[in-house]
């Protein structure tokens, strides 16, 4: 997941810069103008920036809803693990229920609980 997102990010980076370099070098030399109306040319190269633009935009966007979706279940573990007064309760490991002190099986979900 990690990996394509951030093979995504690269080529999609590269892929862009190098077209959008490519635009700029023909719109110095006078080769192309990139103003209305497109030759075929002017458009599918700006078709080949958006594409690379999007494939690392999507990267960028599946790294952070990855972050993000850690932190929410850090959160959730955190919330599970403490009780009102601060002190870490005794918790299925399985399902998250409060269990008392004490309990070798869960009564819940029925999960063997080890004592540490
Ligand atoms: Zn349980």
């Amino acid at each position: 997941m990690m990996i394509v997102a951030y093979i995504l990010i690269t080529l999609g980076l590269i892929g862009a810069i190098s077209v959008w370099s490519s635009i700029v070098n023909e719109i110095n030399c006078y080769t192309y103008t990139y103003t209305p109306p497109y030759t075929d040319h002017e458009t599918s190269l700006m078709i080949a920036l958006f594409i690379f633009a999007i494939m690392a935009g999507s990267g960028v966007a599946m790294i952070i809803f990855s972050i993000m979706k850690k932190r929410n279940e850090d959160k959730l573990n955190k919330v599970l693990s403490y009780s009102s007064n601060g002190t870490i309760k005794n918790v299925c490991p399985n399902c998250g229920v409060n269990i008392s002190e004490g309990t070798t099986i869960c009564p819940k979900c029925g999960t063997q609980i080890e004592k540490e």
